[in-house]
């Protein structure tokens, strides 16, 4: 194991700073208003790859889109710890009278099919035929509350950000080849994509795609080099509440979820060293992993089992990597905390 931490204070002095922005009176007004504007809850089951930052790529305020994350976007609702935590998000936005609406995402690259998903093995049909089940599968236990429970399949390409939101019919919306903004003109076609969507909903849904017209068109004018798509994670982080960590292609991110997680953190870790071996990361600096359980109460036990399930995340994770990816150790680095979910500040323990 190194000993050298120099990505761990970088972590730490961002995780502070993101942590201070969230909580600044800017950000927390502007969250505050945009949710009293648009109070639906509104999760993305999502890839651990770290291009896909949902909260950028639709120019929302951090904190609005709940992430949860895992290789390829796979998730399965009768996972222990996934269809626990679904059903508890659910029944926090019901409590307080807000409809919940679900991407189903999967990503690929229009450029090159190398760029694309590494959890389906490059194959955009098989994440679009995964995706488009699992969106089946959360309609289906979610079926009772029909309207207020609203699953949606959106693809991300990469290369320009994109979203293609897929329709109930089978029809597509790609934003990336949409030359209007009109608002107008996207709440119609929402409507079309959606047609038993409720009105509130669409409404919230509206200014994901306003925001993400406007991002694409930056991503083209800033002509952001291809190179910049390619992974260069140097982080491997697991478990639950990253979503400060706001740089794409810096972490892999994994969530706690499913019977098997030894092998996406197997994956994961072999990322990280083919990072380091085709230097795309420098050998000198190397990588960390970083385990992390979310909080949200300082008092009671909830902190303190946080910290417990970080340990015992970071424990497992190591183990994995020495059993799999042994070549990786001499470059990593271990950093163990907890994240308080009200202010985003990360606490190594
Ligand atoms: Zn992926």
């Amino acid at each position: 194991m190194k000993t050298s931490n120099s990505i761990q204070k970088f972590l730490l002095q961002r995780n502070k700073e993101q942590s201070e922005a969230y909580c600044s009176p800017d950000a927390t007004l502007w969250r505050l208003q945009y949710r009293a504007r648009h109070a639906t809850e509104i999760a993305a089951l999502k890839c651990m790859d770290g291009r896909l930052n949902l909260s950028v790529l639709t120019e929302t305020p951090p904190g609005i889109i709940q992430p949860f994350r895992n290789i390829g976007g796979q998730f399965d609702l009768g996972w222990p710890y996934f269809g626990i935590l679904l059903n508890d998000w659910v029944k926090y936005s019901i409590n307080r009278g807000r409809d919940c609406l679900i991407l189903v995402t999967y990503h690929w690259s229009k450029g090159d099919e190398k760029r694309g998903c590494r959890g389906f093995d490059h194959d955009v049909e098989a994440a679009r035929t995964y995706t488009r089940k699992l969106k089946e599968q959360i309609e289906f236990v979610f079926g009772s509350m029909h309207y207020v429970v609203y699953p949606i399949q959106v693809g991300i390409e990469t290369d320009e950000d994109a979203l293609v939101l897929h329709g109930a019919d089978g029809s597509v919306l790609d934003l990336g080849s949409e030359p209007k903004n009109a608002e107008g003109d996207l709440t119609s076609q929402i409507k079309k994509l959606y047609p038993d969507m409720r009105e509130r909903m669409v409404n919230d849904l509206l200014p994901l795609l306003v925001g993400n017209l406007a991002h694409i068109k930056k991503i083209r004018l800033s002509h952001r080099p291809i190179e910049d798509t390619e992974h260069k994670e140097q982080i491997l982080a697991i478990g639950r509440g990253f979503d400060w960590l706001h740089l794409p292609n810096k972490a892999l991110i994994i969530g706690p979820y499913s019977y098997n997680l030894g092998d996406p953190v197997a994956t994961a870790a072999r990322i990280l060293l083919s990072n380091l071996n085709e230097g795309r990361i420098p050998k000198a600096t190397g990588g960390v992993l970083m385990t992390s359980a979310a909080f949200r109460e300082e008092v009671g036990a909830e902190r303190t089992i946080a910290a417990e399930k970080a340990k015992s995340l970071a424990e497992f994770a190591m183990g994995t990597i020495t059993e799999h990816v042994p070549e990786l150790l001499p470059y990593l680095t271990s950093l163990t905390g907890v994240l308080n979910m009200e202010t985003r500040l990360f606490t190594p323990l």
